[in-house]
């Protein structure tokens, strides 16, 4: 049996995998105290588990075992594995949680029977994750999949990213970068889901600002598909909820690929909100079956 969590900002989830996956529970996060933080996670030990999956909403060095976790400062800078594996006595390991979505839906969600699967997520920030022949692929310090940062988008919509660079992806491709354009083009404020909402009802306005979202976040993503060989790639993320949205960005992506595909390459993920846990177990059952 495998016990996994998803942790993020807020909430502590877990679950345990013996061939499905069966929620647990879940705790609020202790953000600040890491001897409070591996309690919380320590609680959920039954001591019928083979091993502690973790994903996590930050980047862990394949090396060193350090993790970068910004919004929770408990663990952020540590070696979360070593922590947790001290205070349960069990092995443990840790996973950015886009490579956990992305081994979620190559193994049990949309990419199933596919050899290279890159989960791509289009939400409140754009990111992603790798998967070959069944492995994560982490790549040096962990960043292999994060095609949501570097400097790609010159221009009037060559925004400053988060990261430090102009011009990311991210800035323009995420729920905030949807917004971020149509304020640009029309000094409209206007949310993300109206957007989409307008573009989907024939709305001329919220039509351009959408063709522009495509026009900028498919030729990187094209790139990205040609670089690593993606079989199909799963799109989840909030923006992915949206009827349509993913067959509108896919005819844009495989027009401008080497490849010729005749069915869809990009598709809405299947696992939904269990992808963090889903992909933790799955990495789990790799390390102790
Ligand atoms: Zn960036």
């Amino acid at each position: 049996m495998i016990l996994a969590f998803d942790i993020g900002g807020s909430r502590i989830k877990a679950a345990v995998w013996d061939g499905t996956l069966q929620p647990v529970g879940e705790v609020a996060t202790p953000l600040g105290d890491t001897a409070a933080f591996t309690a919380a996670v320590a609680g959920f030990v039954t001591g019928r588990e083979a091993g502690i999956a973790i994903s996590i909403a930050g980047v862990v060095d394949p090396v060193s075992g350090l993790g970068k976790v910004a919004n929770i400062p408990a663990i952020d800078g540590l070696r979360l594995g070593p922590e947790v594996q001290a205070a349960t006595g069990l092995p443990v390991r840790v996973l950015n949680d886009a490579d956990c979505f992305a081994l979620a839906e190559a193994l049990q969600g949309a990419g199933r029977g596919h050899h290279s699967v890159l989960g791509v997520i289009l939400g409140s920030g754009v990111g992603g994750g790798l998967v070959i022949g069944g492995q994560v692929v982490t790549g040096a310090g962990g960043y292999a999949g994060e095609w949501g940062h570097g400097p790609v988008i010159r221009g009037e919509f060559a925004f400053q990213c988060g990261c430090g660079q102009v011009g990311c992806v991210d800035t323009v491709g995420s729920a905030r970068g949807l917004e971020r354009l149509h304020r640009k083009r029309t000094a409209e404020l206007l949310g993300s889901e109206a957007i989409i909402a307008g573009w989907m009802a024939g709305e001329a306005e919220a039509g351009e600002t959408m063709a522009l979202w495509r026009e900028l976040v498919a030729g990187p993503l094209a790139m990205v598909v040609n670089v690593v060989g993606a079989d199909l790639v799963p799109v989840g993320g909030g923006l992915s909820r949206a009827p349509g949205l993913v067959g509108y960005l896919d005819e844009a992506v495989r027009v401008r690929l080497l490849r010729r595909t005749k069915g869809p390459l990009l598709v809405p993920a299947e696992c939904g909100a269990d992808a963090g846990l889903l992909g933790a177990a799955m990495a789990g059952v790799a390390a102790w079956g």
